[in-house]
């Protein structure tokens, strides 16, 4: 049903009277803004509260409220923790009031509390509520039970061993195998700040907190239940009626572990939501991280990760591979000087396609760019270790074409001789040695950073898919023709 606010009709007597079946509203100005719900361990805005029960519910509500106030109270304060009750303005706007009021809630005084001091005072109150009770209660029951702990308190001070004015109070505390132990219950609403000081505090004590929940729903989860979930190991402890029975027929402290237990789904992880009963003794625990778990999911989850790695980076190299082994397979076969068939032009769009798909641009037809053809020349002649695409008979003439007609691409060229290790080759064909006397021209020409064999940048990505780890090679050059006294200004295109 739709929500309306309450109709406020103002008669000639000066009284309001408000439409019993209206939605209840709040007071402008709240002495409170939010309370502690002690049956159910939560806080709830005053304003929503109001706001959703209907007038004639809320003066019920009233009632019970007051009733309760001094036997068993419904609503806290949540930062000084006196009881609270609800009451209505003289224009039937309902806001809480403390049930004592000398003053001393902070929330009142003019010198508010700092962010901090509210949440550890919220973080404190909770103790008051039921389900707080009643876990403590349930845990106590498993530790009296087990011989094997001892030293058994409740809400007993805990002074810091290096420091005496740092203390905390934790729910419950005893000694087991593991050492010093403080148990803290946690309900849905504890907080991160409050849980990390925590952590500290008993860290530096060389002690283990232990944070237990009355219950777990893994589809309902809230924001704070995470905050712990994943700074344990992705693992929950739960004490309930059911382990608290458990632990007592056994004589051994159980507890239930909810944890997550990741598996493997395509190339991600996908959790699943486990639980079981298991001894507290026998869980893993960690003093520096404040930990103690169950089931190792963050090693778990590593070791698929590990293993998707590595089938990805495989799966990669294999079609990159493929790639490269497709395009020279093309080059070999080519026919040269002749219109292309309907089949290579569907592979050549193929290839072309694939490579796109890495940011390599090809040209659109195989023959249009005559650099590219010499560079796929070149590059494929040094992997066959002879003449390919022209018809030269030996491949140290294909060195030469390049070196005379595309001096760009010879760098690539030679690099290619020593990536298919096609050296022999072409020294072996160099009878007059006119190709090792060009090699040392070539080189000096490079290393000195002239302009004349200096590679095109936009072959570089080509060239260095095709001869993984030459493309550093080839642009360790271009800078250094960049950074050439001689030419700077004169590059700035290339
Ligand atoms: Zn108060």
């Amino acid at each position: 049903m739709e929500q309306k606010p309450a109709q406020h009709v103002r008669n000639l007597w000066g009284n309001v009277t408000v439409d019993p079946l209206s939605f209840a509203s709040p007071a402008h100005d709240l002495e409170i803004e939010e309370v502690l719900d002690c049956a159910s361990g939560e806080y709830l805005d005053v304003r929503e509260w109001i706001s959703s029960w209907r007038y004639e519910q809320l003066i019920g509500q009233r009632v019970d409220i007051r009733e309760k106030l001094n036997g068993s109270p419904r609503f806290r304060c949540p930062v000084c923790a006196v009881p609270v009750y609800l009451v209505s303005n003289q224009h039937k706007r309902f806001y809480f009031k403390h049930q004592i009021e000398d003053g001393s809630c902070p929330a009142q005084t003019r010198h508010p509390l700092s962010r901090e001091d509210i949440l550890a005072r919220k973080y404190h109150g909770l103790r008051e509520s039921e389900p707080h009770r009643r876990i403590k209660a349930l845990i106590l029951r498993s530790l009296l039970a087990d011989p094997r702990y001892s030293g058994i308190e409740e809400e007993r001070q805990w002074r810091s061993a290096r420091d005496p004015a740092m203390r905390r109070q934790p729910d419950v505390q005893a000694d087991g195998a593991q050492g010093r132990l403080a148990f803290e219950v946690q309900l849905s609403t504890t907080f991160l700040d409050v849980v990390v000081a925590r952590r500290t505090f008993y860290r530096d004590e060389r002690a283990l907190l232990v944070w237990v929940m009355g219950r777990f729903d893994p589809d309902y989860r809230r924001l704070t239940t995470d905050d712990l979930l994943f700074t344990n190991n992705s693992n929950i402890l739960i004490v309930d009626e059911e382990t608290a029975a458990h632990s007592e027929h056994t004589r051994r402290f159980h507890v239930r572990c909810h944890f997550r237990r990741p598996v493997r789904a395509g190339d991600a992880i996908a959790d699943l939501w486990e639980s079981s009963l298991v001894l507290f003794d026998e869980l893993t625990w960690e003093q520096d991280r404040q930990r103690c778990w169950h089931f190792d999911y963050e090693s778990e989850a590593a070791a698929i990760r590990k293993a998707i790695d590595a089938e990805l980076c495989a799966r990669e190299t294999a079609a990159a591979d493929a790639l490269r082994s497709d395009l020279f397979a093309f080059w070999i076969d080519r026919e040269r000087n002749a219109e292309p068939s309907e089949e290579a032009r569907l592979t050549w769009a193929e290839i072309r396609q694939s490579f796109a798909g890495r940011g390599i641009d090809l040209p659109l037809s195989p023959d249009s760019e005559s650099g590219f053809v010499a560079l796929m020349n070149g590059l494929t002649s040094a992997r066959e270790g002879r003449p390919v695409g022209w018809h030269f008979k030996q491949l140290v003439e294909v060195g030469h074409r390049i070196a005379d007609a595309y001096p760009e691409h010879v760098a690539a060229f030679g690099h290619a001789l020593i990536h298919f290790r096609n050296g022999d080759i072409v020294e072996g064909q160099d009878r007059t040695g006119k190709w090792k006397n060009r090699r040392q021209t070539i080189r000096k020409s490079l290393e000195r950073g002239d302009p004349d064999f200096l590679p095109h940048s936009d072959s570089l990505s080509l060239i260095g898919f095709l001869l993984p780890g030459v493309e550093k090679k080839l642009e360790k050059l271009m800078l250094k023709a960049r950074n050439a006294p001689s030419n700077s200004g004169t590059l700035g295109s290339r």
